[in-house]
């Protein structure tokens, strides 16, 4: 291929979407070689569908209506799924003392009623016995309690994107020797996309800080230069840890796209490795 200079670089790299914040950072992305990924956006789409509602001895109706009412207060994919979904000709409830809990969902009142929606990780904070064949479903599982008492759940699921099994390809092909997968999302549903895709390791059920602590612990273990991509809603502390933080620009945070060192702006993991090639030849005719 071509080598190019610097300018050249940033030049051919802006063609394909992909803003580098400096040069140095395209000699950096040159030498990756453990590349850790996001899960929900940045390789699925991060829009959700409800697939299914179970409201356990709650009037159906009546328990959409109060978690489609709580879930509007976020703006997190999956609160955006069950919002539209319950606005079905409903009415919404006032909902106050609204609370978001990263990693975990939501927390807020109804009629001086406790409403709780989100993972098992959340019922667990809050003592909330629910059947612990919930764990194992292969879907995302938003479960609702309702005065410290478990009110039933709904089944959402999210699409890998339709580049993402390539993108892995591409960068396992471009000599990244390591390919690892964090989310917050079930730890049996990040293993199944890992496993789709074709990436090395995989870890679900993180915290945000947990997943800090990950990749620290991922640098300890000599990976070489390491980037880190996400699409940024709770991302910027561990795009800030990595050597090059990746952003995926078009559904990325503010907070993110200020963080990273790289913005890729149009939501395709594929442009992972076309920034990767883009540095190397960028490289080569300046050393
Ligand atoms: P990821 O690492 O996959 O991007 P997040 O850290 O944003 O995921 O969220 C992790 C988990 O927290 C979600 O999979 C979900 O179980 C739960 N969660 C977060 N926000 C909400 C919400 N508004 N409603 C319900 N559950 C939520
Ligand atoms: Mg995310």
């Amino acid at each position: 291929s071509i080598p190019l200079g610097y300018f050249g670089g940033i030049g051919a790299a802006s063609r394909h979407g992909i803003l580098f914040k400096g040069s140095n950072y395209l000699d950096l992305i040159a030498k990756v070689e453990t590349v850790v990924m996001d899960k929900t956006g940045t390789l699925t789409e991060g829009v959700f569908n409800v697939q299914k509602v179970n409201s356990n001895g709650y009037d159906e109706k009546e328990f959409i209506k109060m978690l489609g009412a709580l879930e509007s207060k976020s703006t997190h994919p999956i609160a955006n799924a069950i919002a539209d979904y319950s606005k079905n000709g409903v009415e919404q409830l006032a909902i106050t003392n609204v609370e978001e809990l990263a990693g975990l969902g939501l927390k807020g009142e109804w009629q001086g009623k406790q409403l709780l929606a989100g993972n098992s990780k959340l019922m667990d904070r809050f003592d909330i016995i629910y059947n612990s064949d919930l764990k194992g479903i292969a879907e995302t599982t938003v479960m609702m309690a309702v005065d410290g008492k478990f009110a039933g759940y709904v089944l959402i699921a999210d699409q890998v994107k339709p580049d993402a099994k390539e993108a892995i390809e591409e960068l396992h092909i471009n000599g990244v020797r390591q390919t690892v997968l964090l989310s917050g999302d079930k730890t049996s549903i990040t293993h199944k996309v890992a496993r789709f895709l074709g990436i090395d390791q995989a870890f679900g059920d993180l915290l945000p800080e947990h997943k800090v602590k990950k990749l620290e612990e991922i640098k300890k273990g000599k990976p070489g230069v390491v980037a880190f991509v996400g699409d940024g809603i709770n991302d910027a502390p561990v795009l800030a840890l990595a050597d090059v933080g990746i952003a995926m620009g078009a559904l990325g945070s503010d907070a993110a796209i200020e963080t990273a060192d790289v913005v890729i702006q149009t939501d395709q993991p594929s442009k992972i490795a076309t920034a990767i090639k883009i540095g190397r030849a960028t490289k080569t005719v300046v050393w």
